[in-house]
């Protein structure tokens, strides 16, 4: 008789909530799809080339761990000429997808017990993540009545002997958020003044729908040695399922996440990395082409929700809106459930992303024209009746 336990943290953590929608999407025939957070496009051609190519002449075989040199070359490089960091490549490590980076920043920096602030809504893979390494989240708001920005009093108020890591998310998913420069500094004074670490998620840096096409990072508003920036080329170059994402820290933290990803994956698929050094050396109006494509579908979007009377915000970056549900009555699941069963659409709710947003559900912009024009239509009109009946 088996005696052995699954991991304690594991088994008490459940599963995304965008992964009951989705799986219940996936057998309602006709659903149109506005839950999931990867872009419609194609990975342009020439990085399958190059893919291709590598099999060919044989890159079959494991790289250094923290990723092949000519590869690092060209990351210093890109984050040179797109997001103003001057790093050697020695401080540069790649993982698999920016989940890969993050997770060995975390695991690099953290022991069993520490506490590691995150926002309140985020992407819900980072609770996860916590549970692997052990940690405790605290959950700083970012609720929609400060247009989804951090509650900065709130977030220090929350720091206690145990805190180790602030993590941070800008471009931000679920709420297309983008922190102006005077919030990373104030993040950075906090991280400051308690000694925190900061994980910088920038995975979605050039995917910017106003202002400058990058992102303000947080390197260039906090002491840089204690930030570790995040990045993936999955957004940038519709990469999803490549896996390849880089993380750039002081150079003790970068041996140590070399150190975190030899204990864990080795090295990063060397198909993928010859690949992405194609997506660098490549043209880069295939990343300004798709970035136009989720700029007018944001705008579409945001005039239907704003005529409804269901906006929120109007996101600045990544590729998610938040439509405001608050006044139907029903908690987000509810209404995601409602919406699916009966109008057959998905969306992902925001009670998936923490506390704060229970009163939104998350569209993804990386869908097709049609299936939005068509998935938001249907949501307003179920939000419309919904507040009558309520009324
Ligand atoms: N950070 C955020 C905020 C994300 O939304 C995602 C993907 N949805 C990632 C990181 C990681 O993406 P990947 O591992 O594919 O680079």
């Amino acid at each position: 008789m088996r005696q052995a336990q699954l991991s304690t943290p594991l088994r008490a953590a459940h599963h995304s909530g965008i992964r009951e929608i989705s799986g219940l999407a996936a057998s309602t025939p006709g659903a149109i799809r506005l839950e999931v957070g990867q872009p419609d496009h194609r990975t342009p051609p020439h990085i399958v080339e190059a893919a291709k190519r590598a099999l060919d002449e044989g890159w079959h075989g494991y790289t250094p761990t923290a990723g092949l040199s000519s590869l690092r070359e060209r990351l210093a490089e890109k984050l040179r000429r797109v997001n103003d960091v001057v790093v050697p490549l020695e401080q540069v490590v790649c993982g698999a997808g920016g989940s890969g980076a993050i997770s060995a920043a975390v695991l690099s920096l953290c022991e069993p017990g520490d506490e590691v602030l995150l926002p309140d809504p985020s992407w819900p893979n980072y609770r996860l993540l916590l549970a692997v390494s052990h940690a405790t989240p605290l959950r700083y708001p970012c609720p929609p009545e400060l247009g989804f920005l951090p509650d900065l009093d709130r977030l220090e108020s929350l720091v206690g002997p145990r805190t180790r890591i602030l993590l941070v998310n800008s471009p931000n998913n679920p709420t297309g958020q983008v922190y102006p420069a005077g919030v990373l500094r104030r993040l950075g004074e906090i991280a400051d003044r308690h000694d925190l670490w900061v994980v910088s998620d920038e995975c979605y840096d050039q995917v910017v729908l106003a202002g400058p096409a990058v992102a303000p990072g947080m390197r260039h508003h906090a002491d840089p040695e204690r930030v570790i920036s995040c990045y993936s080329l999955s957004k940038t170059y519709a990469m999803t399922g490549w896996r390849l994402g880089y993380a750039v820290g002081a150079p003790e933290v970068a041996d140590t996440m070399v150190k975190t990803i030899e204990g864990t994956t080795s090295c990063v698929s060397t198909i993928s990395q010859k690949a992405a050094e194609a997506a660098l050396d490549g043209p880069q109006d295939c990343v300004a082409e798709m970035v136009a494509s989720y700029r007018r579908r944001r705008d579409m979007v945001v005039e239907v929700l704003s005529e409804a009377r269901l906006l929120t915000i109007v996101p600045q970056g990544a590729f998610y809106i938040m439509a405001d549900t608050s006044a139907t009555g029903l908690g987000s699941r509810e209404l995601a459930m409602r919406l699916l069963s009966e109008r057959r659409v998905a969306v992902a709710p925001g009670s998936a992303f923490g506390d704060v947003a229970d009163g939104a559900v998350r569209i993804s912009l990386a869908s097709s024209d049609q299936d939005l024009r068509e998935g938001v239509g249907r949501l307003c009109e179920l939000a419309a009746e919904l507040r009558q009946r309520g009324g």
